[in-house]
């Protein structure tokens, strides 16, 4: 925290839609935090994205780094246009970069639908489901140490990179979460240690680490099954913890199963920094038009608040995340709100006011 404010929170609005999120999200935080007496956030505004790579031929400039850095917390709205790309054909990432610079391995994704969007699975149990999938997001076959490698128009290959230190600290981190959730208490690691040795290696480890967390139910399964039971039978999940590249695919399940990428909030955590910022991209197809659905960004701001004030054992911060959410479900009340993204008339101002509205209805 700075001297004389709140929080120092590095704030990225990134390309696309970023922008049109970000400042209203801010203006939210700031509200919530004054209901819940917390000191306002201390904002500082970074470049970085696809149309700065475009316009300064860097994605991520170094002065972004040095203020993420030294902030309290990232918040990130969306980074990368199909448009711009590295001339290998890659596409512009910073956020995946931020990832690796802070060595964010725990990227937690919660999949709880808010109760009055409209439901996605039909069986009556999976309407209040509530479970993290917890996505390695450093290496896997995002590895940066294991880049692709390219044989003319021949052939191309990637190699997964599953390390102990990283998979001990992820492992121990979703112990942990389940610990502190206090649900089911129960860890599901997903691999595929039928077919690929990396994950065989993941398998032992997890099994290791399970050991040592004898108070939290430990099991392990393929990920195509495990995709079936997120939607066959998803309130038998608790925490979920997976190699990155499943876990990229996996939370977008995720979020589709609660109504959409507009709902799907994130945090990539690591030892010393964190990133919060939707599951969604930029959304190029819609920038612009005041369509987007911005309550990932709102729920992860609201992530952030929780992380801060547990992190700083402030109270008021962490009300403040808690006002945020309560004002969000508030919001989508059944019949109040349809976004544009499920059909409905809500563009990113309609939603913005009614969480705003929500928020000076709640009980601080
Ligand atoms: P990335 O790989 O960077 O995560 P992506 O290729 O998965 O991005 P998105 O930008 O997330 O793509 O967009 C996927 C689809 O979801 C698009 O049709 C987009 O319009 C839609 N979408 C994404 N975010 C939102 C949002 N906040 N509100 C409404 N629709 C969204």
């Amino acid at each position: 925290m700075s001297s004389n404010s709140g929080f120092r929170v590095a704030v990225f609005p990134g390309d696309g839609i970023g922008a049109e999120i970000t400042e209203p999200t801010l203006r939210l935080i700031e509200r919530a935090a004054a209901r819940a007496g917390a000191p306002l956030p201390d904002w500082s505004h970074c470049d970085a994205g696809a149309v700065h790579y475009r316009d300064h031929g860097t994605a991520l400039p170094k002065r972004s780094i040095a203020t993420a850095d030294a902030a309290d917390a990232i918040l990130l709205a969306a980074m990368g246009l199909p448009a711009v790309r590295y001339p290998d054909g890659r596409e512009i990432t910073p956020q995946i970069d931020l990832r690796m610079e802070f060595g964010l391995y725990a990227g937690v994704r919660p999949v709880k639908p808010i109760p009055g969007v409209r439901r996605v699975l039909a069986d009556p149990r999976a309407h209040d489901i509530d479970y993290v999938i917890l996505r390695e997001s450093t290496e896997g076959l995002f590895a940066p140490q294991a880049p692709g490698t390219r044989d003319g128009d021949r052939e191309a290959r990637e190699t997964m990179v599953i390390t102990r230190p990283i998979c001990e600290k992820l492992f121990d981190f979703a112990f942990r979460l389940a610990d502190a959730r206090g649900g089911q208490r129960k860890v599901t690691s997903v691999d595929k240690a039928n077919v690929f040795g990396a994950f065989a290696f993941w398998r032992e480890v997890f099994e290791a680490r399970a050991a040592a967390h004898p108070g939290i139910g430990a099991e392990s399964v393929y990920v195509d099954a495990f995709a079936m039971t997120m939607v066959q039978k998803p309130w038998s999940i608790d925490v979920a913890v997976t190699e990155n590249m499943f876990g990229d695919i996996l939370s977008d399940l995720g979020a589709a199963l609660m109504g959409g990428m507009g709902y799907a909030p994130s945090a990539d955590i690591g030892d010393t920094h964190a990133v919060f910022q939707p599951c969604h991209g930029s959304a190029p197809d819609i920038a612009g038009k005041g369509l987007a659905n911005p309550t990932a960004m709102i729920l992860s701001a609201a992530m952030m608040l929780d992380w801060l004030g547990t992190r700083h054992a402030s109270r008021e911060t962490a009300r403040a995340g808690a006002l945020l959410r309560a004002a969000v479900e508030a919001a989508f009340a059944p019949g109040r709100l349809v976004t544009c993204e499920l059909g409905g008339d809500a563009g990113t101002a309609q939603v913005f006011a009614a969480v705003g509205d929500a928020l000076e209805r709640q009980d601080a």
